[in-house]
């Protein structure tokens, strides 16, 4: 309900007649509603789905059935591809599923939906009435008691726009070298942990063993900031008012200015190394598997993940339980699809598949004895990906520790505090929906399934969080 009166608001704004957009509003909401309750079943809930598909583009038209995807890829300035290259597809069902949409009666409710997606994604550049109304409505999407702040609006439209200006000063000002260096150093330190746990994984054959070894030893680490800075900032030209421009003209501009490098990009030789979305300021990290690489921006390494002046236990229980984590998607069932390179090229045999997704049932069984805050059981099978990432990194961190009791709680309490966190209800209905379990579990079951747990702390049978040795599961 709370999209279909944004929506019918936001129409009404631009001109409609308030019947008419109530219309729109109800059509656009129906249209939205076909399309989720058939595309989250299938890519979502199946780990092992999660490839992409070359797609000859002699076969787009099977893609496409009730449009002409020709012209409509070359008005969006793709060229053809050429005949032995593909196109690569991320998800043909959800693509036939969209495509299915496009006919000739749905026609004006597909132009409803241009219209809403235009303001909508700049309603922050737009008259003030816009930006209320898209704010109001993030607002009550996330639950938050109180309209954001002017001042933090404004840093966001400048971070949304302007993302790699403002990280460039974001690192010049919160990201010391020798920070970078410190960093560097714990990757590697978890690249040889990881390293000897694949070297130590009986269940591995040879050739997918030698092969992991090989993916393992290729990934790039990237950390803080990149090393150089797309030649475009320093070319653009913003004007003031005083001289005509205006603010929306300067989202546009930009907007066609990022458009303009992607289109350039295709039939250039793939180069590893980039940073894509990722900008120094973002609070995030992550695996690609197109480039074997794993990222920490400025913006992670801060407390309570990372303090360069904390003990090493205690980062590694924060930072490094990330980096690991992020590590161990390089093998798993994304990762799977991906060489060293990045090629899309499978490098798991059979047997070792097989053996892999015995080992991940059990994992998705394990988690299914949690609860949710809301009382319902986890869903095991979905965030299964992240939990196999989280149980080997606290495998390899708890190695790193060596049998010291003073800094495996360290360790341990380090991880346990990077996971507090607060969720309003609207909050939990969204994170629900997530690959991602709620901070308490992935600390609870993690540590509980990892021995030297058992040994930093006094826990018996009698305790919550015990669980018997021969239930202890993780891949890695
Ligand atoms: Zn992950």
């Amino acid at each position: 309900m709370l999209y279909r009166s944004y929506v019918r608001d936001m129409l009404e704004l631009y001109g409609h007649e308030p019947s008419v957009a109530e219309h729109e509003a109800a059509e656009l909401f129906a249209l939205q509603q076909r399309f989720a309750m058939k595309s989250i079943a299938a890519e979502q809930h199946d780990p092992g789905a999660a490839a992409l598909y070359p797609w000859a583009e002699k076969d787009m038209g099977e893609l496409y059935r009730s449009i002409d995807i020709e012209p409509v890829l070359r008005t969006g300035g793709l060229e053809a591809v050429p005949e032995k290259q593909n196109w690569y597809v991320g998800s043909p069902a959800d693509i036939r599923l969209a495509a299915a949409q496009f006919t000739s009666e749905r026609l004006p409710v597909l132009k409803s939906y241009a219209i809403i997606q235009l303001l909508h994604n700049y309603s922050s550049c737009l008259p003030a009435a816009y930006a209320q109304l898209n704010a109001r409505y993030m607002e009550q999407l996330k639950g938050a008691a109180a309209p954001e702040p002017m001042t933090q609006q404004a840093q966001e439209r400048c971070w949304e726009l302007l993302g790699e200006a403002y990280g460039r000063q974001y690192a010049a000002r919160y990201f010391p070298e020798k920070v970078g260096s410190q960093v560097l150093q714990y990757a590697e330190d978890i690249r040889a942990a990881f390293r000897n746990r694949l070297v130590k994984a009986d269940w591995l054959g040879k050739s997918t063993r030698t092969k992991a070894l090989a993916k393992l030893d290729a990934m790039i680490v990237k950390v803080g900031a990149p090393r150089e800075w797309p030649a475009w900032l320093d070319t653009i030209t913003v004007l003031p008012p005083a001289q005509g421009g205006s603010f929306i003209d300067a989202a546009l501009a930009i907007g066609q200015q990022r458009r303009t490098i992607e289109l350039d990009l295709i039939g250039k030789t793939f180069q590893q190394g980039g940073w894509g979305d990722m900008l120094p300021q973002t609070v995030n990290a992550e695996y690609d598997p197109a480039d074997n690489s794993i990222t920490f921006p400025a913006g992670i390494l801060q407390l309570p993940i990372y303090d360069p002046a904390a003990p090493a236990m205690q980062n590694l229980g924060g930072l490094g339980m990330i980096i690991a984590h992020e590590i161990t998607h390089a093998f798993d069932s994304s990762g799977a699809h991906y060489d060293a390179q990045g090629r899309l090229r499978n490098w798991w045999t059979y047997t070792d598949w097989q053996a892999y997704l015995k080992r991940q049932q059990k994992i998705i069984q394990y988690y299914e004895r949690y609860r949710l805050p809301d009382g319902s059981q986890a869903d095991g099978k979905r965030s299964v990906q992240e939990n196999i990432a989280d149980l080997g990194a606290l495998a390899c961190l708890t190695d790193l520790a060596a049998d010291d009791r003073e800094a495996l709680q360290q360790l341990y309490s380090s991880y346990a505090r990077i996971w507090r966190e607060k969720l309003t209800p609207a909050g939990f209905q969204r994170e629900r929906l997530g690959v991602h379990l709620f901070g308490g579990i992935r600390v609870n079951a993690v540590l509980s399934a990892t021995d030297g747990f058992y040994e930093a702390f006094p826990v018996t049978p009698a305790d919550a969080m015990y669980v018997s040795p021969e239930d202890r599961i993780r891949l890695w």
